[in-house]
């Protein structure tokens, strides 16, 4: 039984009973519910039939023998009206999920996934609950140092918003001060922030640049980002080897070629 997530991801358990914590009057927009539309917007059998088996019966979503994987196509005129999911459990989601991938969600080896899904979803997308502006509040005074700060090889890891699939790889992350200076775990604190939540490449490099730029307000910023997309590798194209790369580069770094230049050289060392 998981009660980890009753605030973000209302479980049946949660909300100490058979009803999910989303009836208590919040009225957060539940992520569950947010990832199970993406989900089900590519799947032929109607979303407002799988409430419907829901709110009949909980025992015949987990029976394999009561799904028809490939039902008729309903006509515009058949289809229910809009049914509220922010009702319908998580977990019981991911049991959906489950079936319509052609399994049984209560032999032994999946009884407790769904429940370790829904937790290990607080850690996956927990950036949506940070701020850049509270990561980045502790400043100091730069002293003299003028140069180039840059931490180097940070790993990360996110969730591709095309597949939620993973990507993951290291990031490059410089700054040239303008007086403050933030602690470098502070940089690697900022790129797991944007990391952790559904993401492309392209604005992950992108956040954490404008983040730094705006809120420590440098000479310049410079990120650079080295990624291995799942998506790629086990669907699609099939391609393992292939690393995507991607920069941002703000102020001196995208004035100055010769700021660039030891951005770059002192990245690939
Ligand atoms: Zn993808």
């Amino acid at each position: 039984m998981s009660t980890i997530n009753c605030r973000r991801f209302p479980t049946i358990s949660a909300a100490n009973g058979s009803t999910p914590a989303r009836l208590n009057g919040s009225s957060e927009t539940p992520f569950a519910l947010k990832m199970f539309r993406s989900f089900a917007s590519g799947l032929r059998r109607p979303l407002t039939s799988i409430v419907a088996q829901f709110n009949a019966s909980p025992s015949r979503a987990s029976n394999r023998l009561s799904y028809s994987p490939s039902p008729p196509p309903r006509r515009t005129e058949d289809l229910s009206p809009p049914v509220n999911l922010a009702l319908v459990d998580s977990e019981e989601l991911i049991r959906e999920i489950l079936i319509r991938v052609g399994e049984d969600p209560n032999r032994e080896g999946l009884r407790q996934t769904p429940a370790r899904i829904v937790r290990s979803w607080e850690e996956i997308y927990g950036g949506y609950e940070q701020h850049a502006e509270e990561i980045l509040v502790t400043q100091f005074c730069a002293g003299k140092y003028d140069e180039m700060v840059l931490l180097r090889d940070v790993e990360f890891y996110s969730t591709c918003e095309h597949h939620m699939l993973p990507f993951y790889g290291k990031a490059h992350i410089a700054y040239l001060p303008n007086n403050k200076i933030v602690g470098l775990s502070k940089l690697a604190r900022l790129l797991e922030m944007h990391a952790r939540r559904l993401q492309v490449q392209e604005r992950l490099t992108q956040d954490v640049a404008t983040d730094l730029q705006r809120i420590l307000r440098p000479k310049g910023v410079a990120v650079m980002v080295e990624g291995k997309h799942q998506c790629m590798c086990c669907r699609g194209v099939h391609k393992k080897e292939g690393m995507m790369v991607t920069s941002c580069l703000l102020g001196a770094f995208k004035e100055n070629l010769a700021t660039r230049s030891e951005f770059l050289a002192l990245a690939k060392n």
